[in-house]
């Protein structure tokens, strides 16, 4: 680190750089890095550590709940700034569902202000832990992105701290370019401090949930077809074990919002006490349900576990529909507490793959045949639908996403990586694209054939608006070495 044991004086605080060193990881668990951290609680505190460090030449990465899987969120060398106190729900208009919030605000509590009063957020993950800055920084997309599109489409203006600590107003009208950018700009051009967003009105706090067991791929993508226009959200799991004809089986859920005359509970279901996630999974307390979970993580017995969920659903059947809670079918991913310590110790790699359509329907079946080739089948498989998105580095186009989670194996992930190389130049072959949220493995040459001119054009801004390249993360000094040499040379002068 540069300028180590300088200090900066912040209006209520003395923040040192040499403060104690913490390990953070990534969600992955696979990637982490000893950082130094700040934690700002108001944005003027945010602004002043941001022109500090910018002064003194040294780096900062941005940081909310560490949700995205890599690195995007570690910073190793220079600050991180962890922006989880500026948590404040500033403003919340029940009758035009436009909250202000400030960027360290959870998912969790926006939607849990709005929900009583008949609104949910028009985009969320599947998890409902992320900050608001770190949803607008990655433009999230949620099982609805063929409808609603990402994240940055609901927000209406956003305040930005830059490098030199000033404040940018930016929306549609104001500071177009910057709006663009920095909505999926990973934190690369400035620091989220406030956000205004237009949630969705609903009038259940219930959806009408079917769920549709599917013998290939090939059904997958007929079904997704034939859903898509009535549905509000679709998405598949896919058992990346099962082969030949059986490639790509697994599960559809398709979704949709009811009207107050369709529910009986309409208005009580909006309570917040209607939508809390079940203490208990088939009988284990969720809380512990990770080491029954860490027993399985293995080939053999996992394919087991794909192999019953696929008969469970045939079993089913296709006629098997259900009321759900908003939260209970938007955040699944949350009902098993730390449940990526099941692949302790050393963690798990995701890959999502964007392919356009058509080439999704052949390139996906390729990608799984590969895998197993490899003997590196994704625990999980998850595919949805997209659509373009006018967000200057967007990973959303129209096609599919196919999202993998894979154990890191006790090579350290040496055969996997060798396999999701071949299986990235697949996709970049067919025109796909990457989501930073979930890359721990890109290498430069992939991102710049993935996102090509654009990146010329984003860096063009980020030479503007952070001309010493203080904003950089873990991620970035991986992904674009030579695009953030080319600004830090600028601090040395
Ligand atoms: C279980 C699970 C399910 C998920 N499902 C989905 C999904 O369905 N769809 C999807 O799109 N994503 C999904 N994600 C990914 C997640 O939504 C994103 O990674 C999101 O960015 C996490 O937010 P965070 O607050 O944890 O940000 P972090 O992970 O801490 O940071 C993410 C990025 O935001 C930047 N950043 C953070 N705060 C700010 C700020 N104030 N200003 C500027 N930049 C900032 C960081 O520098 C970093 O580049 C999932 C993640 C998990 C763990």
């Amino acid at each position: 680190m540069a300028a180590e044991m300088v200090a900066m004086q912040t209006s209520s605080a003395l923040v040192r750089t040499d403060a104690p060193l913490r390990v953070l990881d990534g969600f992955g668990g696979s990637m982490r890095a000893a950082c130094r951290t700040l934690s700002p609680r108001t944005s003027e505190e945010l602004s002043q550590m941001l022109a500090r460090a910018n002064d003194a030449g040294l780096s900062i990465a941005l940081r909310g709940s560490g949700r995205s899987y890599g690195d995007a969120a570690l910073g190793s060398d220079g600050l991180v700034i962890d922006a989880r106190g500026l948590n404040q729900i500033l403003s919340w208009d029940p009758v035009s569902g436009v909250a202000e919030v400030e960027a360290g605000v959870q998912l969790a509590d926006l939607w849990k202000r709005a929900l009583p009063d008949g609104y949910w957020p028009a985009v969320v993950p599947g998890t409902m832990f992320p900050t608001m800055g770190g949803m607008a920084a990655m433009n999230v997309h949620g099982k609805n992105q063929f409808k609603a599109g990402v994240f940055g489409e609901h927000v209406l203006w956003f305040d930005l701290i830059t490098a030199n600590g000033s404040t940018v107003r930016a929306s549609r009208e104001r500071n177009p370019e910057l709006f663009h950018a920095a909505l999926g700009g990973a934190g690369l051009l400035g620091a989220f401090a406030r956000i205004a967003l237009k949630l969705k009105p609903v009038e259940s706090g219930r959806m009408k949930v079917g769920s549709i067991p599917v013998s290939s791929f090939a059904e997958q993508f007929a079904l997704f077809d034939e859903l898509r226009e009535g549905a509000d959200y679709l998405v598949s799991w896919i058992d990346c074990f099962a082969s030949g004809a059986t490639l790509g089986r697994g599960q559809i859920h398709v979704a949709h919002h009811l009207h107050a005359n369709d529910d009986p509970r309409a208005v009580e279901s909006l309570r917040l006490e209607e939508q809390t996630l079940p203490a208990h999974i088939l009988g284990f307390p969720k809380s512990q349900l990770w080491r029954v979970m860490q027993l399985f993580t293995n080939d053999f017995a996992w394919r087991s576990v794909c192999l019953a969920k696929y008969l469970a659903a045939r079993l089913a059947g296709r006629k098997h529909t259900y009321l759900q809670s908003h939260a209970a079918f938007a955040f699944l991913l949350d009902y098993v507490p730390d449940w990526r310590r099941a692949y302790d110790p050393r963690g798990f790699l995701q890959h999502q793959l964007f392919v356009p359509d058509p080439a999704a329907r052949t390139v996906f079946p390729e990608v799984l045949r590969l895998l197993q080739k490899h003997g590196t089948p994704s625990y999980l498989g998850v595919l949805k639908r997209h659509k373009a998105d006018p967000f200057l580095l967007s990973h959303g186009f129209d096609g599919w996403s196919l999202a993998m989670d894979f154990p890191i194996g006790r090579d350290g992930g040496a055969r996997l990586r060798a396999a999701a190389r071949e299986v990235t130049q697949l996709a970049l072959g067919a025109g796909g694209k990457f989501y930073l949220a979930k890359d721990q493995l890109l290498e430069p040459a992939q991102i710049e054939r993935a996102y090509g001119a654009k990146l010329d054009e984003f860096f063009a801004l980020k030479a503007k608006v952070d001309p010493r390249g203080t904003l950089q993360s873990d991620q970035a000094r991986r992904l674009f070495p030579e695009r953030l040499r080319a600004l830090t040379s600028a601090r040395a002068k």
